[in-house]
C-alpha cells in the first residue's frame, strides 16, 4: 500500500474537521447566490423530483458557466418537469433546447437516461451514488455524488473544478491537480469533511466557495470562512513553516503532493501556487469548408438549405449547412473544386467550383478542436431534389434556421 501523505495535506483533527464545517455552512446559509435549481430542490418535497432538478443542472453545468445555464435550465424544467416528461420527448426536441450549450451528447444521454429509468427501472431513480454512477448513462462519479447527496442526503463527498482548487489551497498540494493519484486523495479528503448532516448543503458550499472566494486568480482571503484552517494562506502570511512534524514542508521533491521540485513554491504567487495542473495539449487544427445553399421561398423571403449530421461523433444529430472536412494544406482552387463535386454528387446539380462564392473564415473552438469553416455561398433559382437516401435535409427561413437544432459554429456561419 502506499504510505500515506504527510501530516500537512491531511485533515486529521476532528475538531478542525468539525469547525471548518460549521463555518463553510454558516457562510453558505448567509451568502448563497439564489439560482433556479437550487429554489427549485428547495420547494421539491418529492425525493425523485428532487433527484431531477438536481441532475438538470448538474448536467448544464458541466463546463458550461452558471450565468449561460439559468435561461436553458428554466425552459428546460418548464417544457420537460419530471423525467416522465422528458423521457417521452423526442431527441430532436432536446437537440433543439440544447442547441447552443454545447457539448450536445449531454442532452442526448441525459434524455437516454430518463427513458432508461422509466423503461428499466420502473421510474424509480437510484437513490445512491454508487447505483446513480453503475445504471445511468452520463452519470459520472462527481454527478452521482451530487445527485444523492443533494437529493437523498447521502453523506458522500464530490469534487469538481471548483473543490479541486479550494481543497488544494486548503492542504497546500501542489502536484499535478489532474493525476489520478492526487484526484483519488481529494475523493477521501472530500469524503472525509462532508458533513453528515447537511451533506447536500456542505458540497454545495464548497464548490460556492471555490466560484465565489477562493477563484482561481485573485482569491479574496481575507472574506473566507475557512481562512483560518487554510495552509496555503499560512504559507503565504508566514513563509515557509517551522520543521515541526504536523506543518512541516515535506521536502521538496520527495512528497507525490507537493510542488514538483522542478517548479518549487513561488512566493508571489501567493496561494495561487495551488493547484497545479500539467499543460494541456493544444487542441487539434482542423479545417472544414462548408456552403450556405440559398434560393428565395414561395413568400419571397430567403431559404437555407441544412442537413442533419450523423447520431454519433461530434455534434451529433445536429443540423448544419452542408459542409466537407478539409485535407490540411490543400489550396483554395482545390478546397472549391472538391466542395463543388461533393455538391454536385450531393444535389445532382451541376455545380461548377466557380459559381461558389468565396464569403470568409469563421473560427470556433471546441474543447479539443480548433475547427476553422471556410464559408462559401451558392444561390440557387429552382428547387433541388435531394437523394432521401442521403442524410435528411430541409430548406428553413432565418427564424426557422435559429429555433432548429443547430450548432453556435453553424449560427456564426450564417
Ligand atoms: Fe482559498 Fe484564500 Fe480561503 Fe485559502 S483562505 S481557501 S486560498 S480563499
Amino acid at each position: 500500500a502506499p504510505a500515506p501523505p504527510p501530516a500537512q495535506h491531511l485533515f486529521s483533527d476532528p475538531a478542525e474537521i468539525e469547525a471548518l464545517r460549521g463555518n463553510l455552512l454558516a457562510w453558505y446559509d448567509k451568502c448563497k447566490r439564489d439560482l433556479p435549481w437550487r429554489r427549485l430542490a428547495a420547494a421539491e418535497p418529492d425525493a425523485d423530483r428532487r433527484a431531477y432538478a438536481v441532475w438538470v443542472s448538474e448536467i448544464m453545468l458541466q463546463q458550461t458557466q452558471v450565468a449561460t445555464v439559468i435561461d436553458y435550465y428554466n425552459r428546460w424544467m418548464q417544457k420537460w418537469p419530471t423525467l416522465q416528461a422528458l423521457a417521452q420527448a423526442s431527441l430532436e426536441e432536446v437537440n433543439e433546447l440544447w442547441a447552443g450549450l454545447g457539448y450536445y451528447s449531454r442532452g442526448k444521454r441525459l434524455q437516454e437516461a430518463a427513458r432508461k429509468v422509466v423503461s428499466e427501472l420502473a421510474g424509480q431513480m437510484p437513490r445512491t451514488a454508487e447505483d446513480l454512477q453503475k445504471l445511468l448513462p452520463g452519470v459520472g462519479r462527481y454527478t452521482a455524488g451530487a445527485i444523492a447527496s443533494m437529493s437523498y442526503g447521502q453523506a458522500t463527498g464530490i469534487v469538481d473544478g471548483n473543490v479541486i482548487r479550494v481543497l488544494c489551497r486548503l492542504r497546500c498540494i501542489g502536484a499535478d491537480s489532474s493525476s489520478p493519484a492526487v484526484i483519488e486523495r481529494l475523493w477521501d479528503m472530500a469524503n472525509a469533511l462532508v458533513d453528515r448532516s447537511r451533506p447536500g448543503d456542505f458540497n454545495q458550499a464548497l464548490m460556492e466557495l471555490g466560484a465565489t472566494v477562493c477563484v482561481p486568480k485573485a482569491p479574496l482571503c481575507g472574506e473566507c470562512p475557512v481562512k483560518q484552517h487554510c495552509r496555503a494562506r499560512r504559507r503565504k502570511l508566514f513563509g515557509k513553516p517551522a520543521p515541526v512534524p504536523d506543518v512541516e514542508d515535506c521536502g521538496v521533491g520527495s512528497c507525490p503532493l507537493c510542488p514538483p521540485a522542478a517548479e518549487p513554491w513561488d512566493s508571489s504567487l501567493g496561494v495561487t501556487n495551488f493547484p497545479r495542473k500539467a499543460a494541456k495539449k493544444p487542441p487539434r487544427a482542423a479545417r472544414t469548408a462548408t456552403c450556405v445553399l440559398e434560393r428565395r421561398g414561395c413568400h419571397g423571403a430567403l431559404e437555407y438549405l441544412i442537413v442533419q449530421r450523423p447520431s454519433s461523433g461530434l455534434l451529433a444529430g445536429l443540423w448544419e449547412f452542408p459542409s466537407l472536412p478539409l485535407a490540411q494544406g490543400l489550396q483554395e482552387e482545390k478546397q472549391r473544386e472538391v466542395l463543388a463535386d461533393h455538391l454536385r454528387a450531393w444535389t445532382g446539380w451541376p455545380v461548377a467550383a466557380g459559381g461558389l462564392r468565396f464569403i470568409g473564415e469563421v473560427v470556433h473552438i471546441f474543447s479539443h478542436i480548433h475547427q476553422t469553416y471556410v464559408v462559401y455561398s451558392l444561390p440557387l433559382d429552382g428547387d433541388v431534389t435531394l437523394d432521401p437516401a442521403l442524410s435528411p435535409s430541409r430548406w428553413v427561413t432565418e427564424k426557422e434556421f435559429h429555433a432548429s437544432a443547430v450548432s453556435t459554429a453553424m449560427k456564426k456561419v450564417l
